[in-house]
């Protein structure tokens, strides 16, 4: 198995989040996907309540569980939030790459691609002091969360070691990232090479956006029973713990999404859960990557 998780260790965990804040929606209108109504205080507020209160308090989480994670974050806000963002890197937390304004891959250039790289890069390592390794490709409609032909590439020259996405045919597997595939409509595809890039996947069932946002109507949040999606994020680790020894599992939150109070306590609860079957690593995403031997 490429992974090799420390001696003792039956498999690993991430909560991983995705740091957006009020980037996400900014984007959004910034490439004409929402042109209509006014964006102002009572709007911004929304993504500010995830810098402001759901930070610390998913910290204070974590720093009772003695947990680190991955936190991918645009560089606007890191930026925007340096203490915050310095604050839990010092932790011990990675913070990692989303893009410098929440920006898909597959909605720029391949000049505007590379410059939002390197922006975000210079935003992190200006604040933290270290240079992101892994990257989580923002979601922007229509392209949702796609690469551009060139992504791969560009990250591959930049140093990155992880792609933290669903790509490549596991959920609870790390693999390789496969570069080149031309898919058709009335043939097989043909498959590209595999790089040096890893894929640590992510599985959009156990993302809080899907519980708690998706709803049919999406200015009204959808509001899910935090013991019915309790159940489900237990049942998905379950499986991973029985059926995928040597596996990986990982939580996709944002804190302006979990930093709500009863989400926050269904954080602690979670972890809590996961915490009390013997020999699960709680690790950060680069850790993870750092397990991977030819
Ligand atoms: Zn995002």
């Amino acid at each position: 198995m490429p992974t090799h998780l420390p001696d003792g260790k039956r498999c690993a965990v991430c909560v991983s989040f995705d740091t957006d804040c009020w980037s996400i929606m900014l984007r959004m209108r910034a490439v004409g996907l929402v042109s209509k109504g006014t964006y102002g205080p009572i709007n911004f507020a929304r993504g500010e309540f995830g810098a402001r209160v759901g930070i610390p308090r998913i910290m204070e989480v974590m720093d009772k569980h003695d947990v680190r994670g991955t936190w991918f974050t645009p560089g606007v806000i890191a930026d925007t939030y340096p203490e915050l963002i310095k604050q839990l890197s010092d932790k011990g937390h990675e913070i990692a790459h989303h893009g410098y304004f929440h920006e898909c891959p597959a909605s720029m250039t391949k000049t505007q691609e590379k410059a939002s790289f390197v922006k975000g890069i210079k935003a992190i390592e200006k604040v933290t002091g270290k240079k992101p390794q892994g990257y989580r490709v923002p979601f922007e409609i229509p392209n949702a969360s796609e690469l551009s032909q060139n992504s791969v590439k560009i990250m591959m020259d930049l140093g990155f070691k992880y792609i933290s996405q669903h790509m490549g045919p596991y959920d609870f597997r790390v693999s390789k990232v496969r570069d080149g595939d031309k898919y058709y409509y009335n043939r097989p595809p043909k498959f590209g090479k595999e790089v040096d890039l890893l894929n640590i996947p992510v599985n959009e069932l156990i993302e809080d956006d899907l519980a708690y946002f998706l709803g049919v109507n999406s200015f009204y949040p959808k509001l899910d029973n935090p013991s019915k999606v309790f159940e489900i994020w237990k049942m998905d680790f379950d499986y991973m713990y029985e059926h995928e020894p040597g596996g990986f599992y990982t939580l996709v939150l944002h804190p302006e999404s979990t930093g709500r109070a009863h989400r926050i306590m269904l954080l602690d609860q979670i972890i809590e859960y996961m915490k009390q079957k013997p020999d699960v690593w709680f690790c950060t995403m680069l850790d993870l990557a750092n397990t991977w031997r030819d």
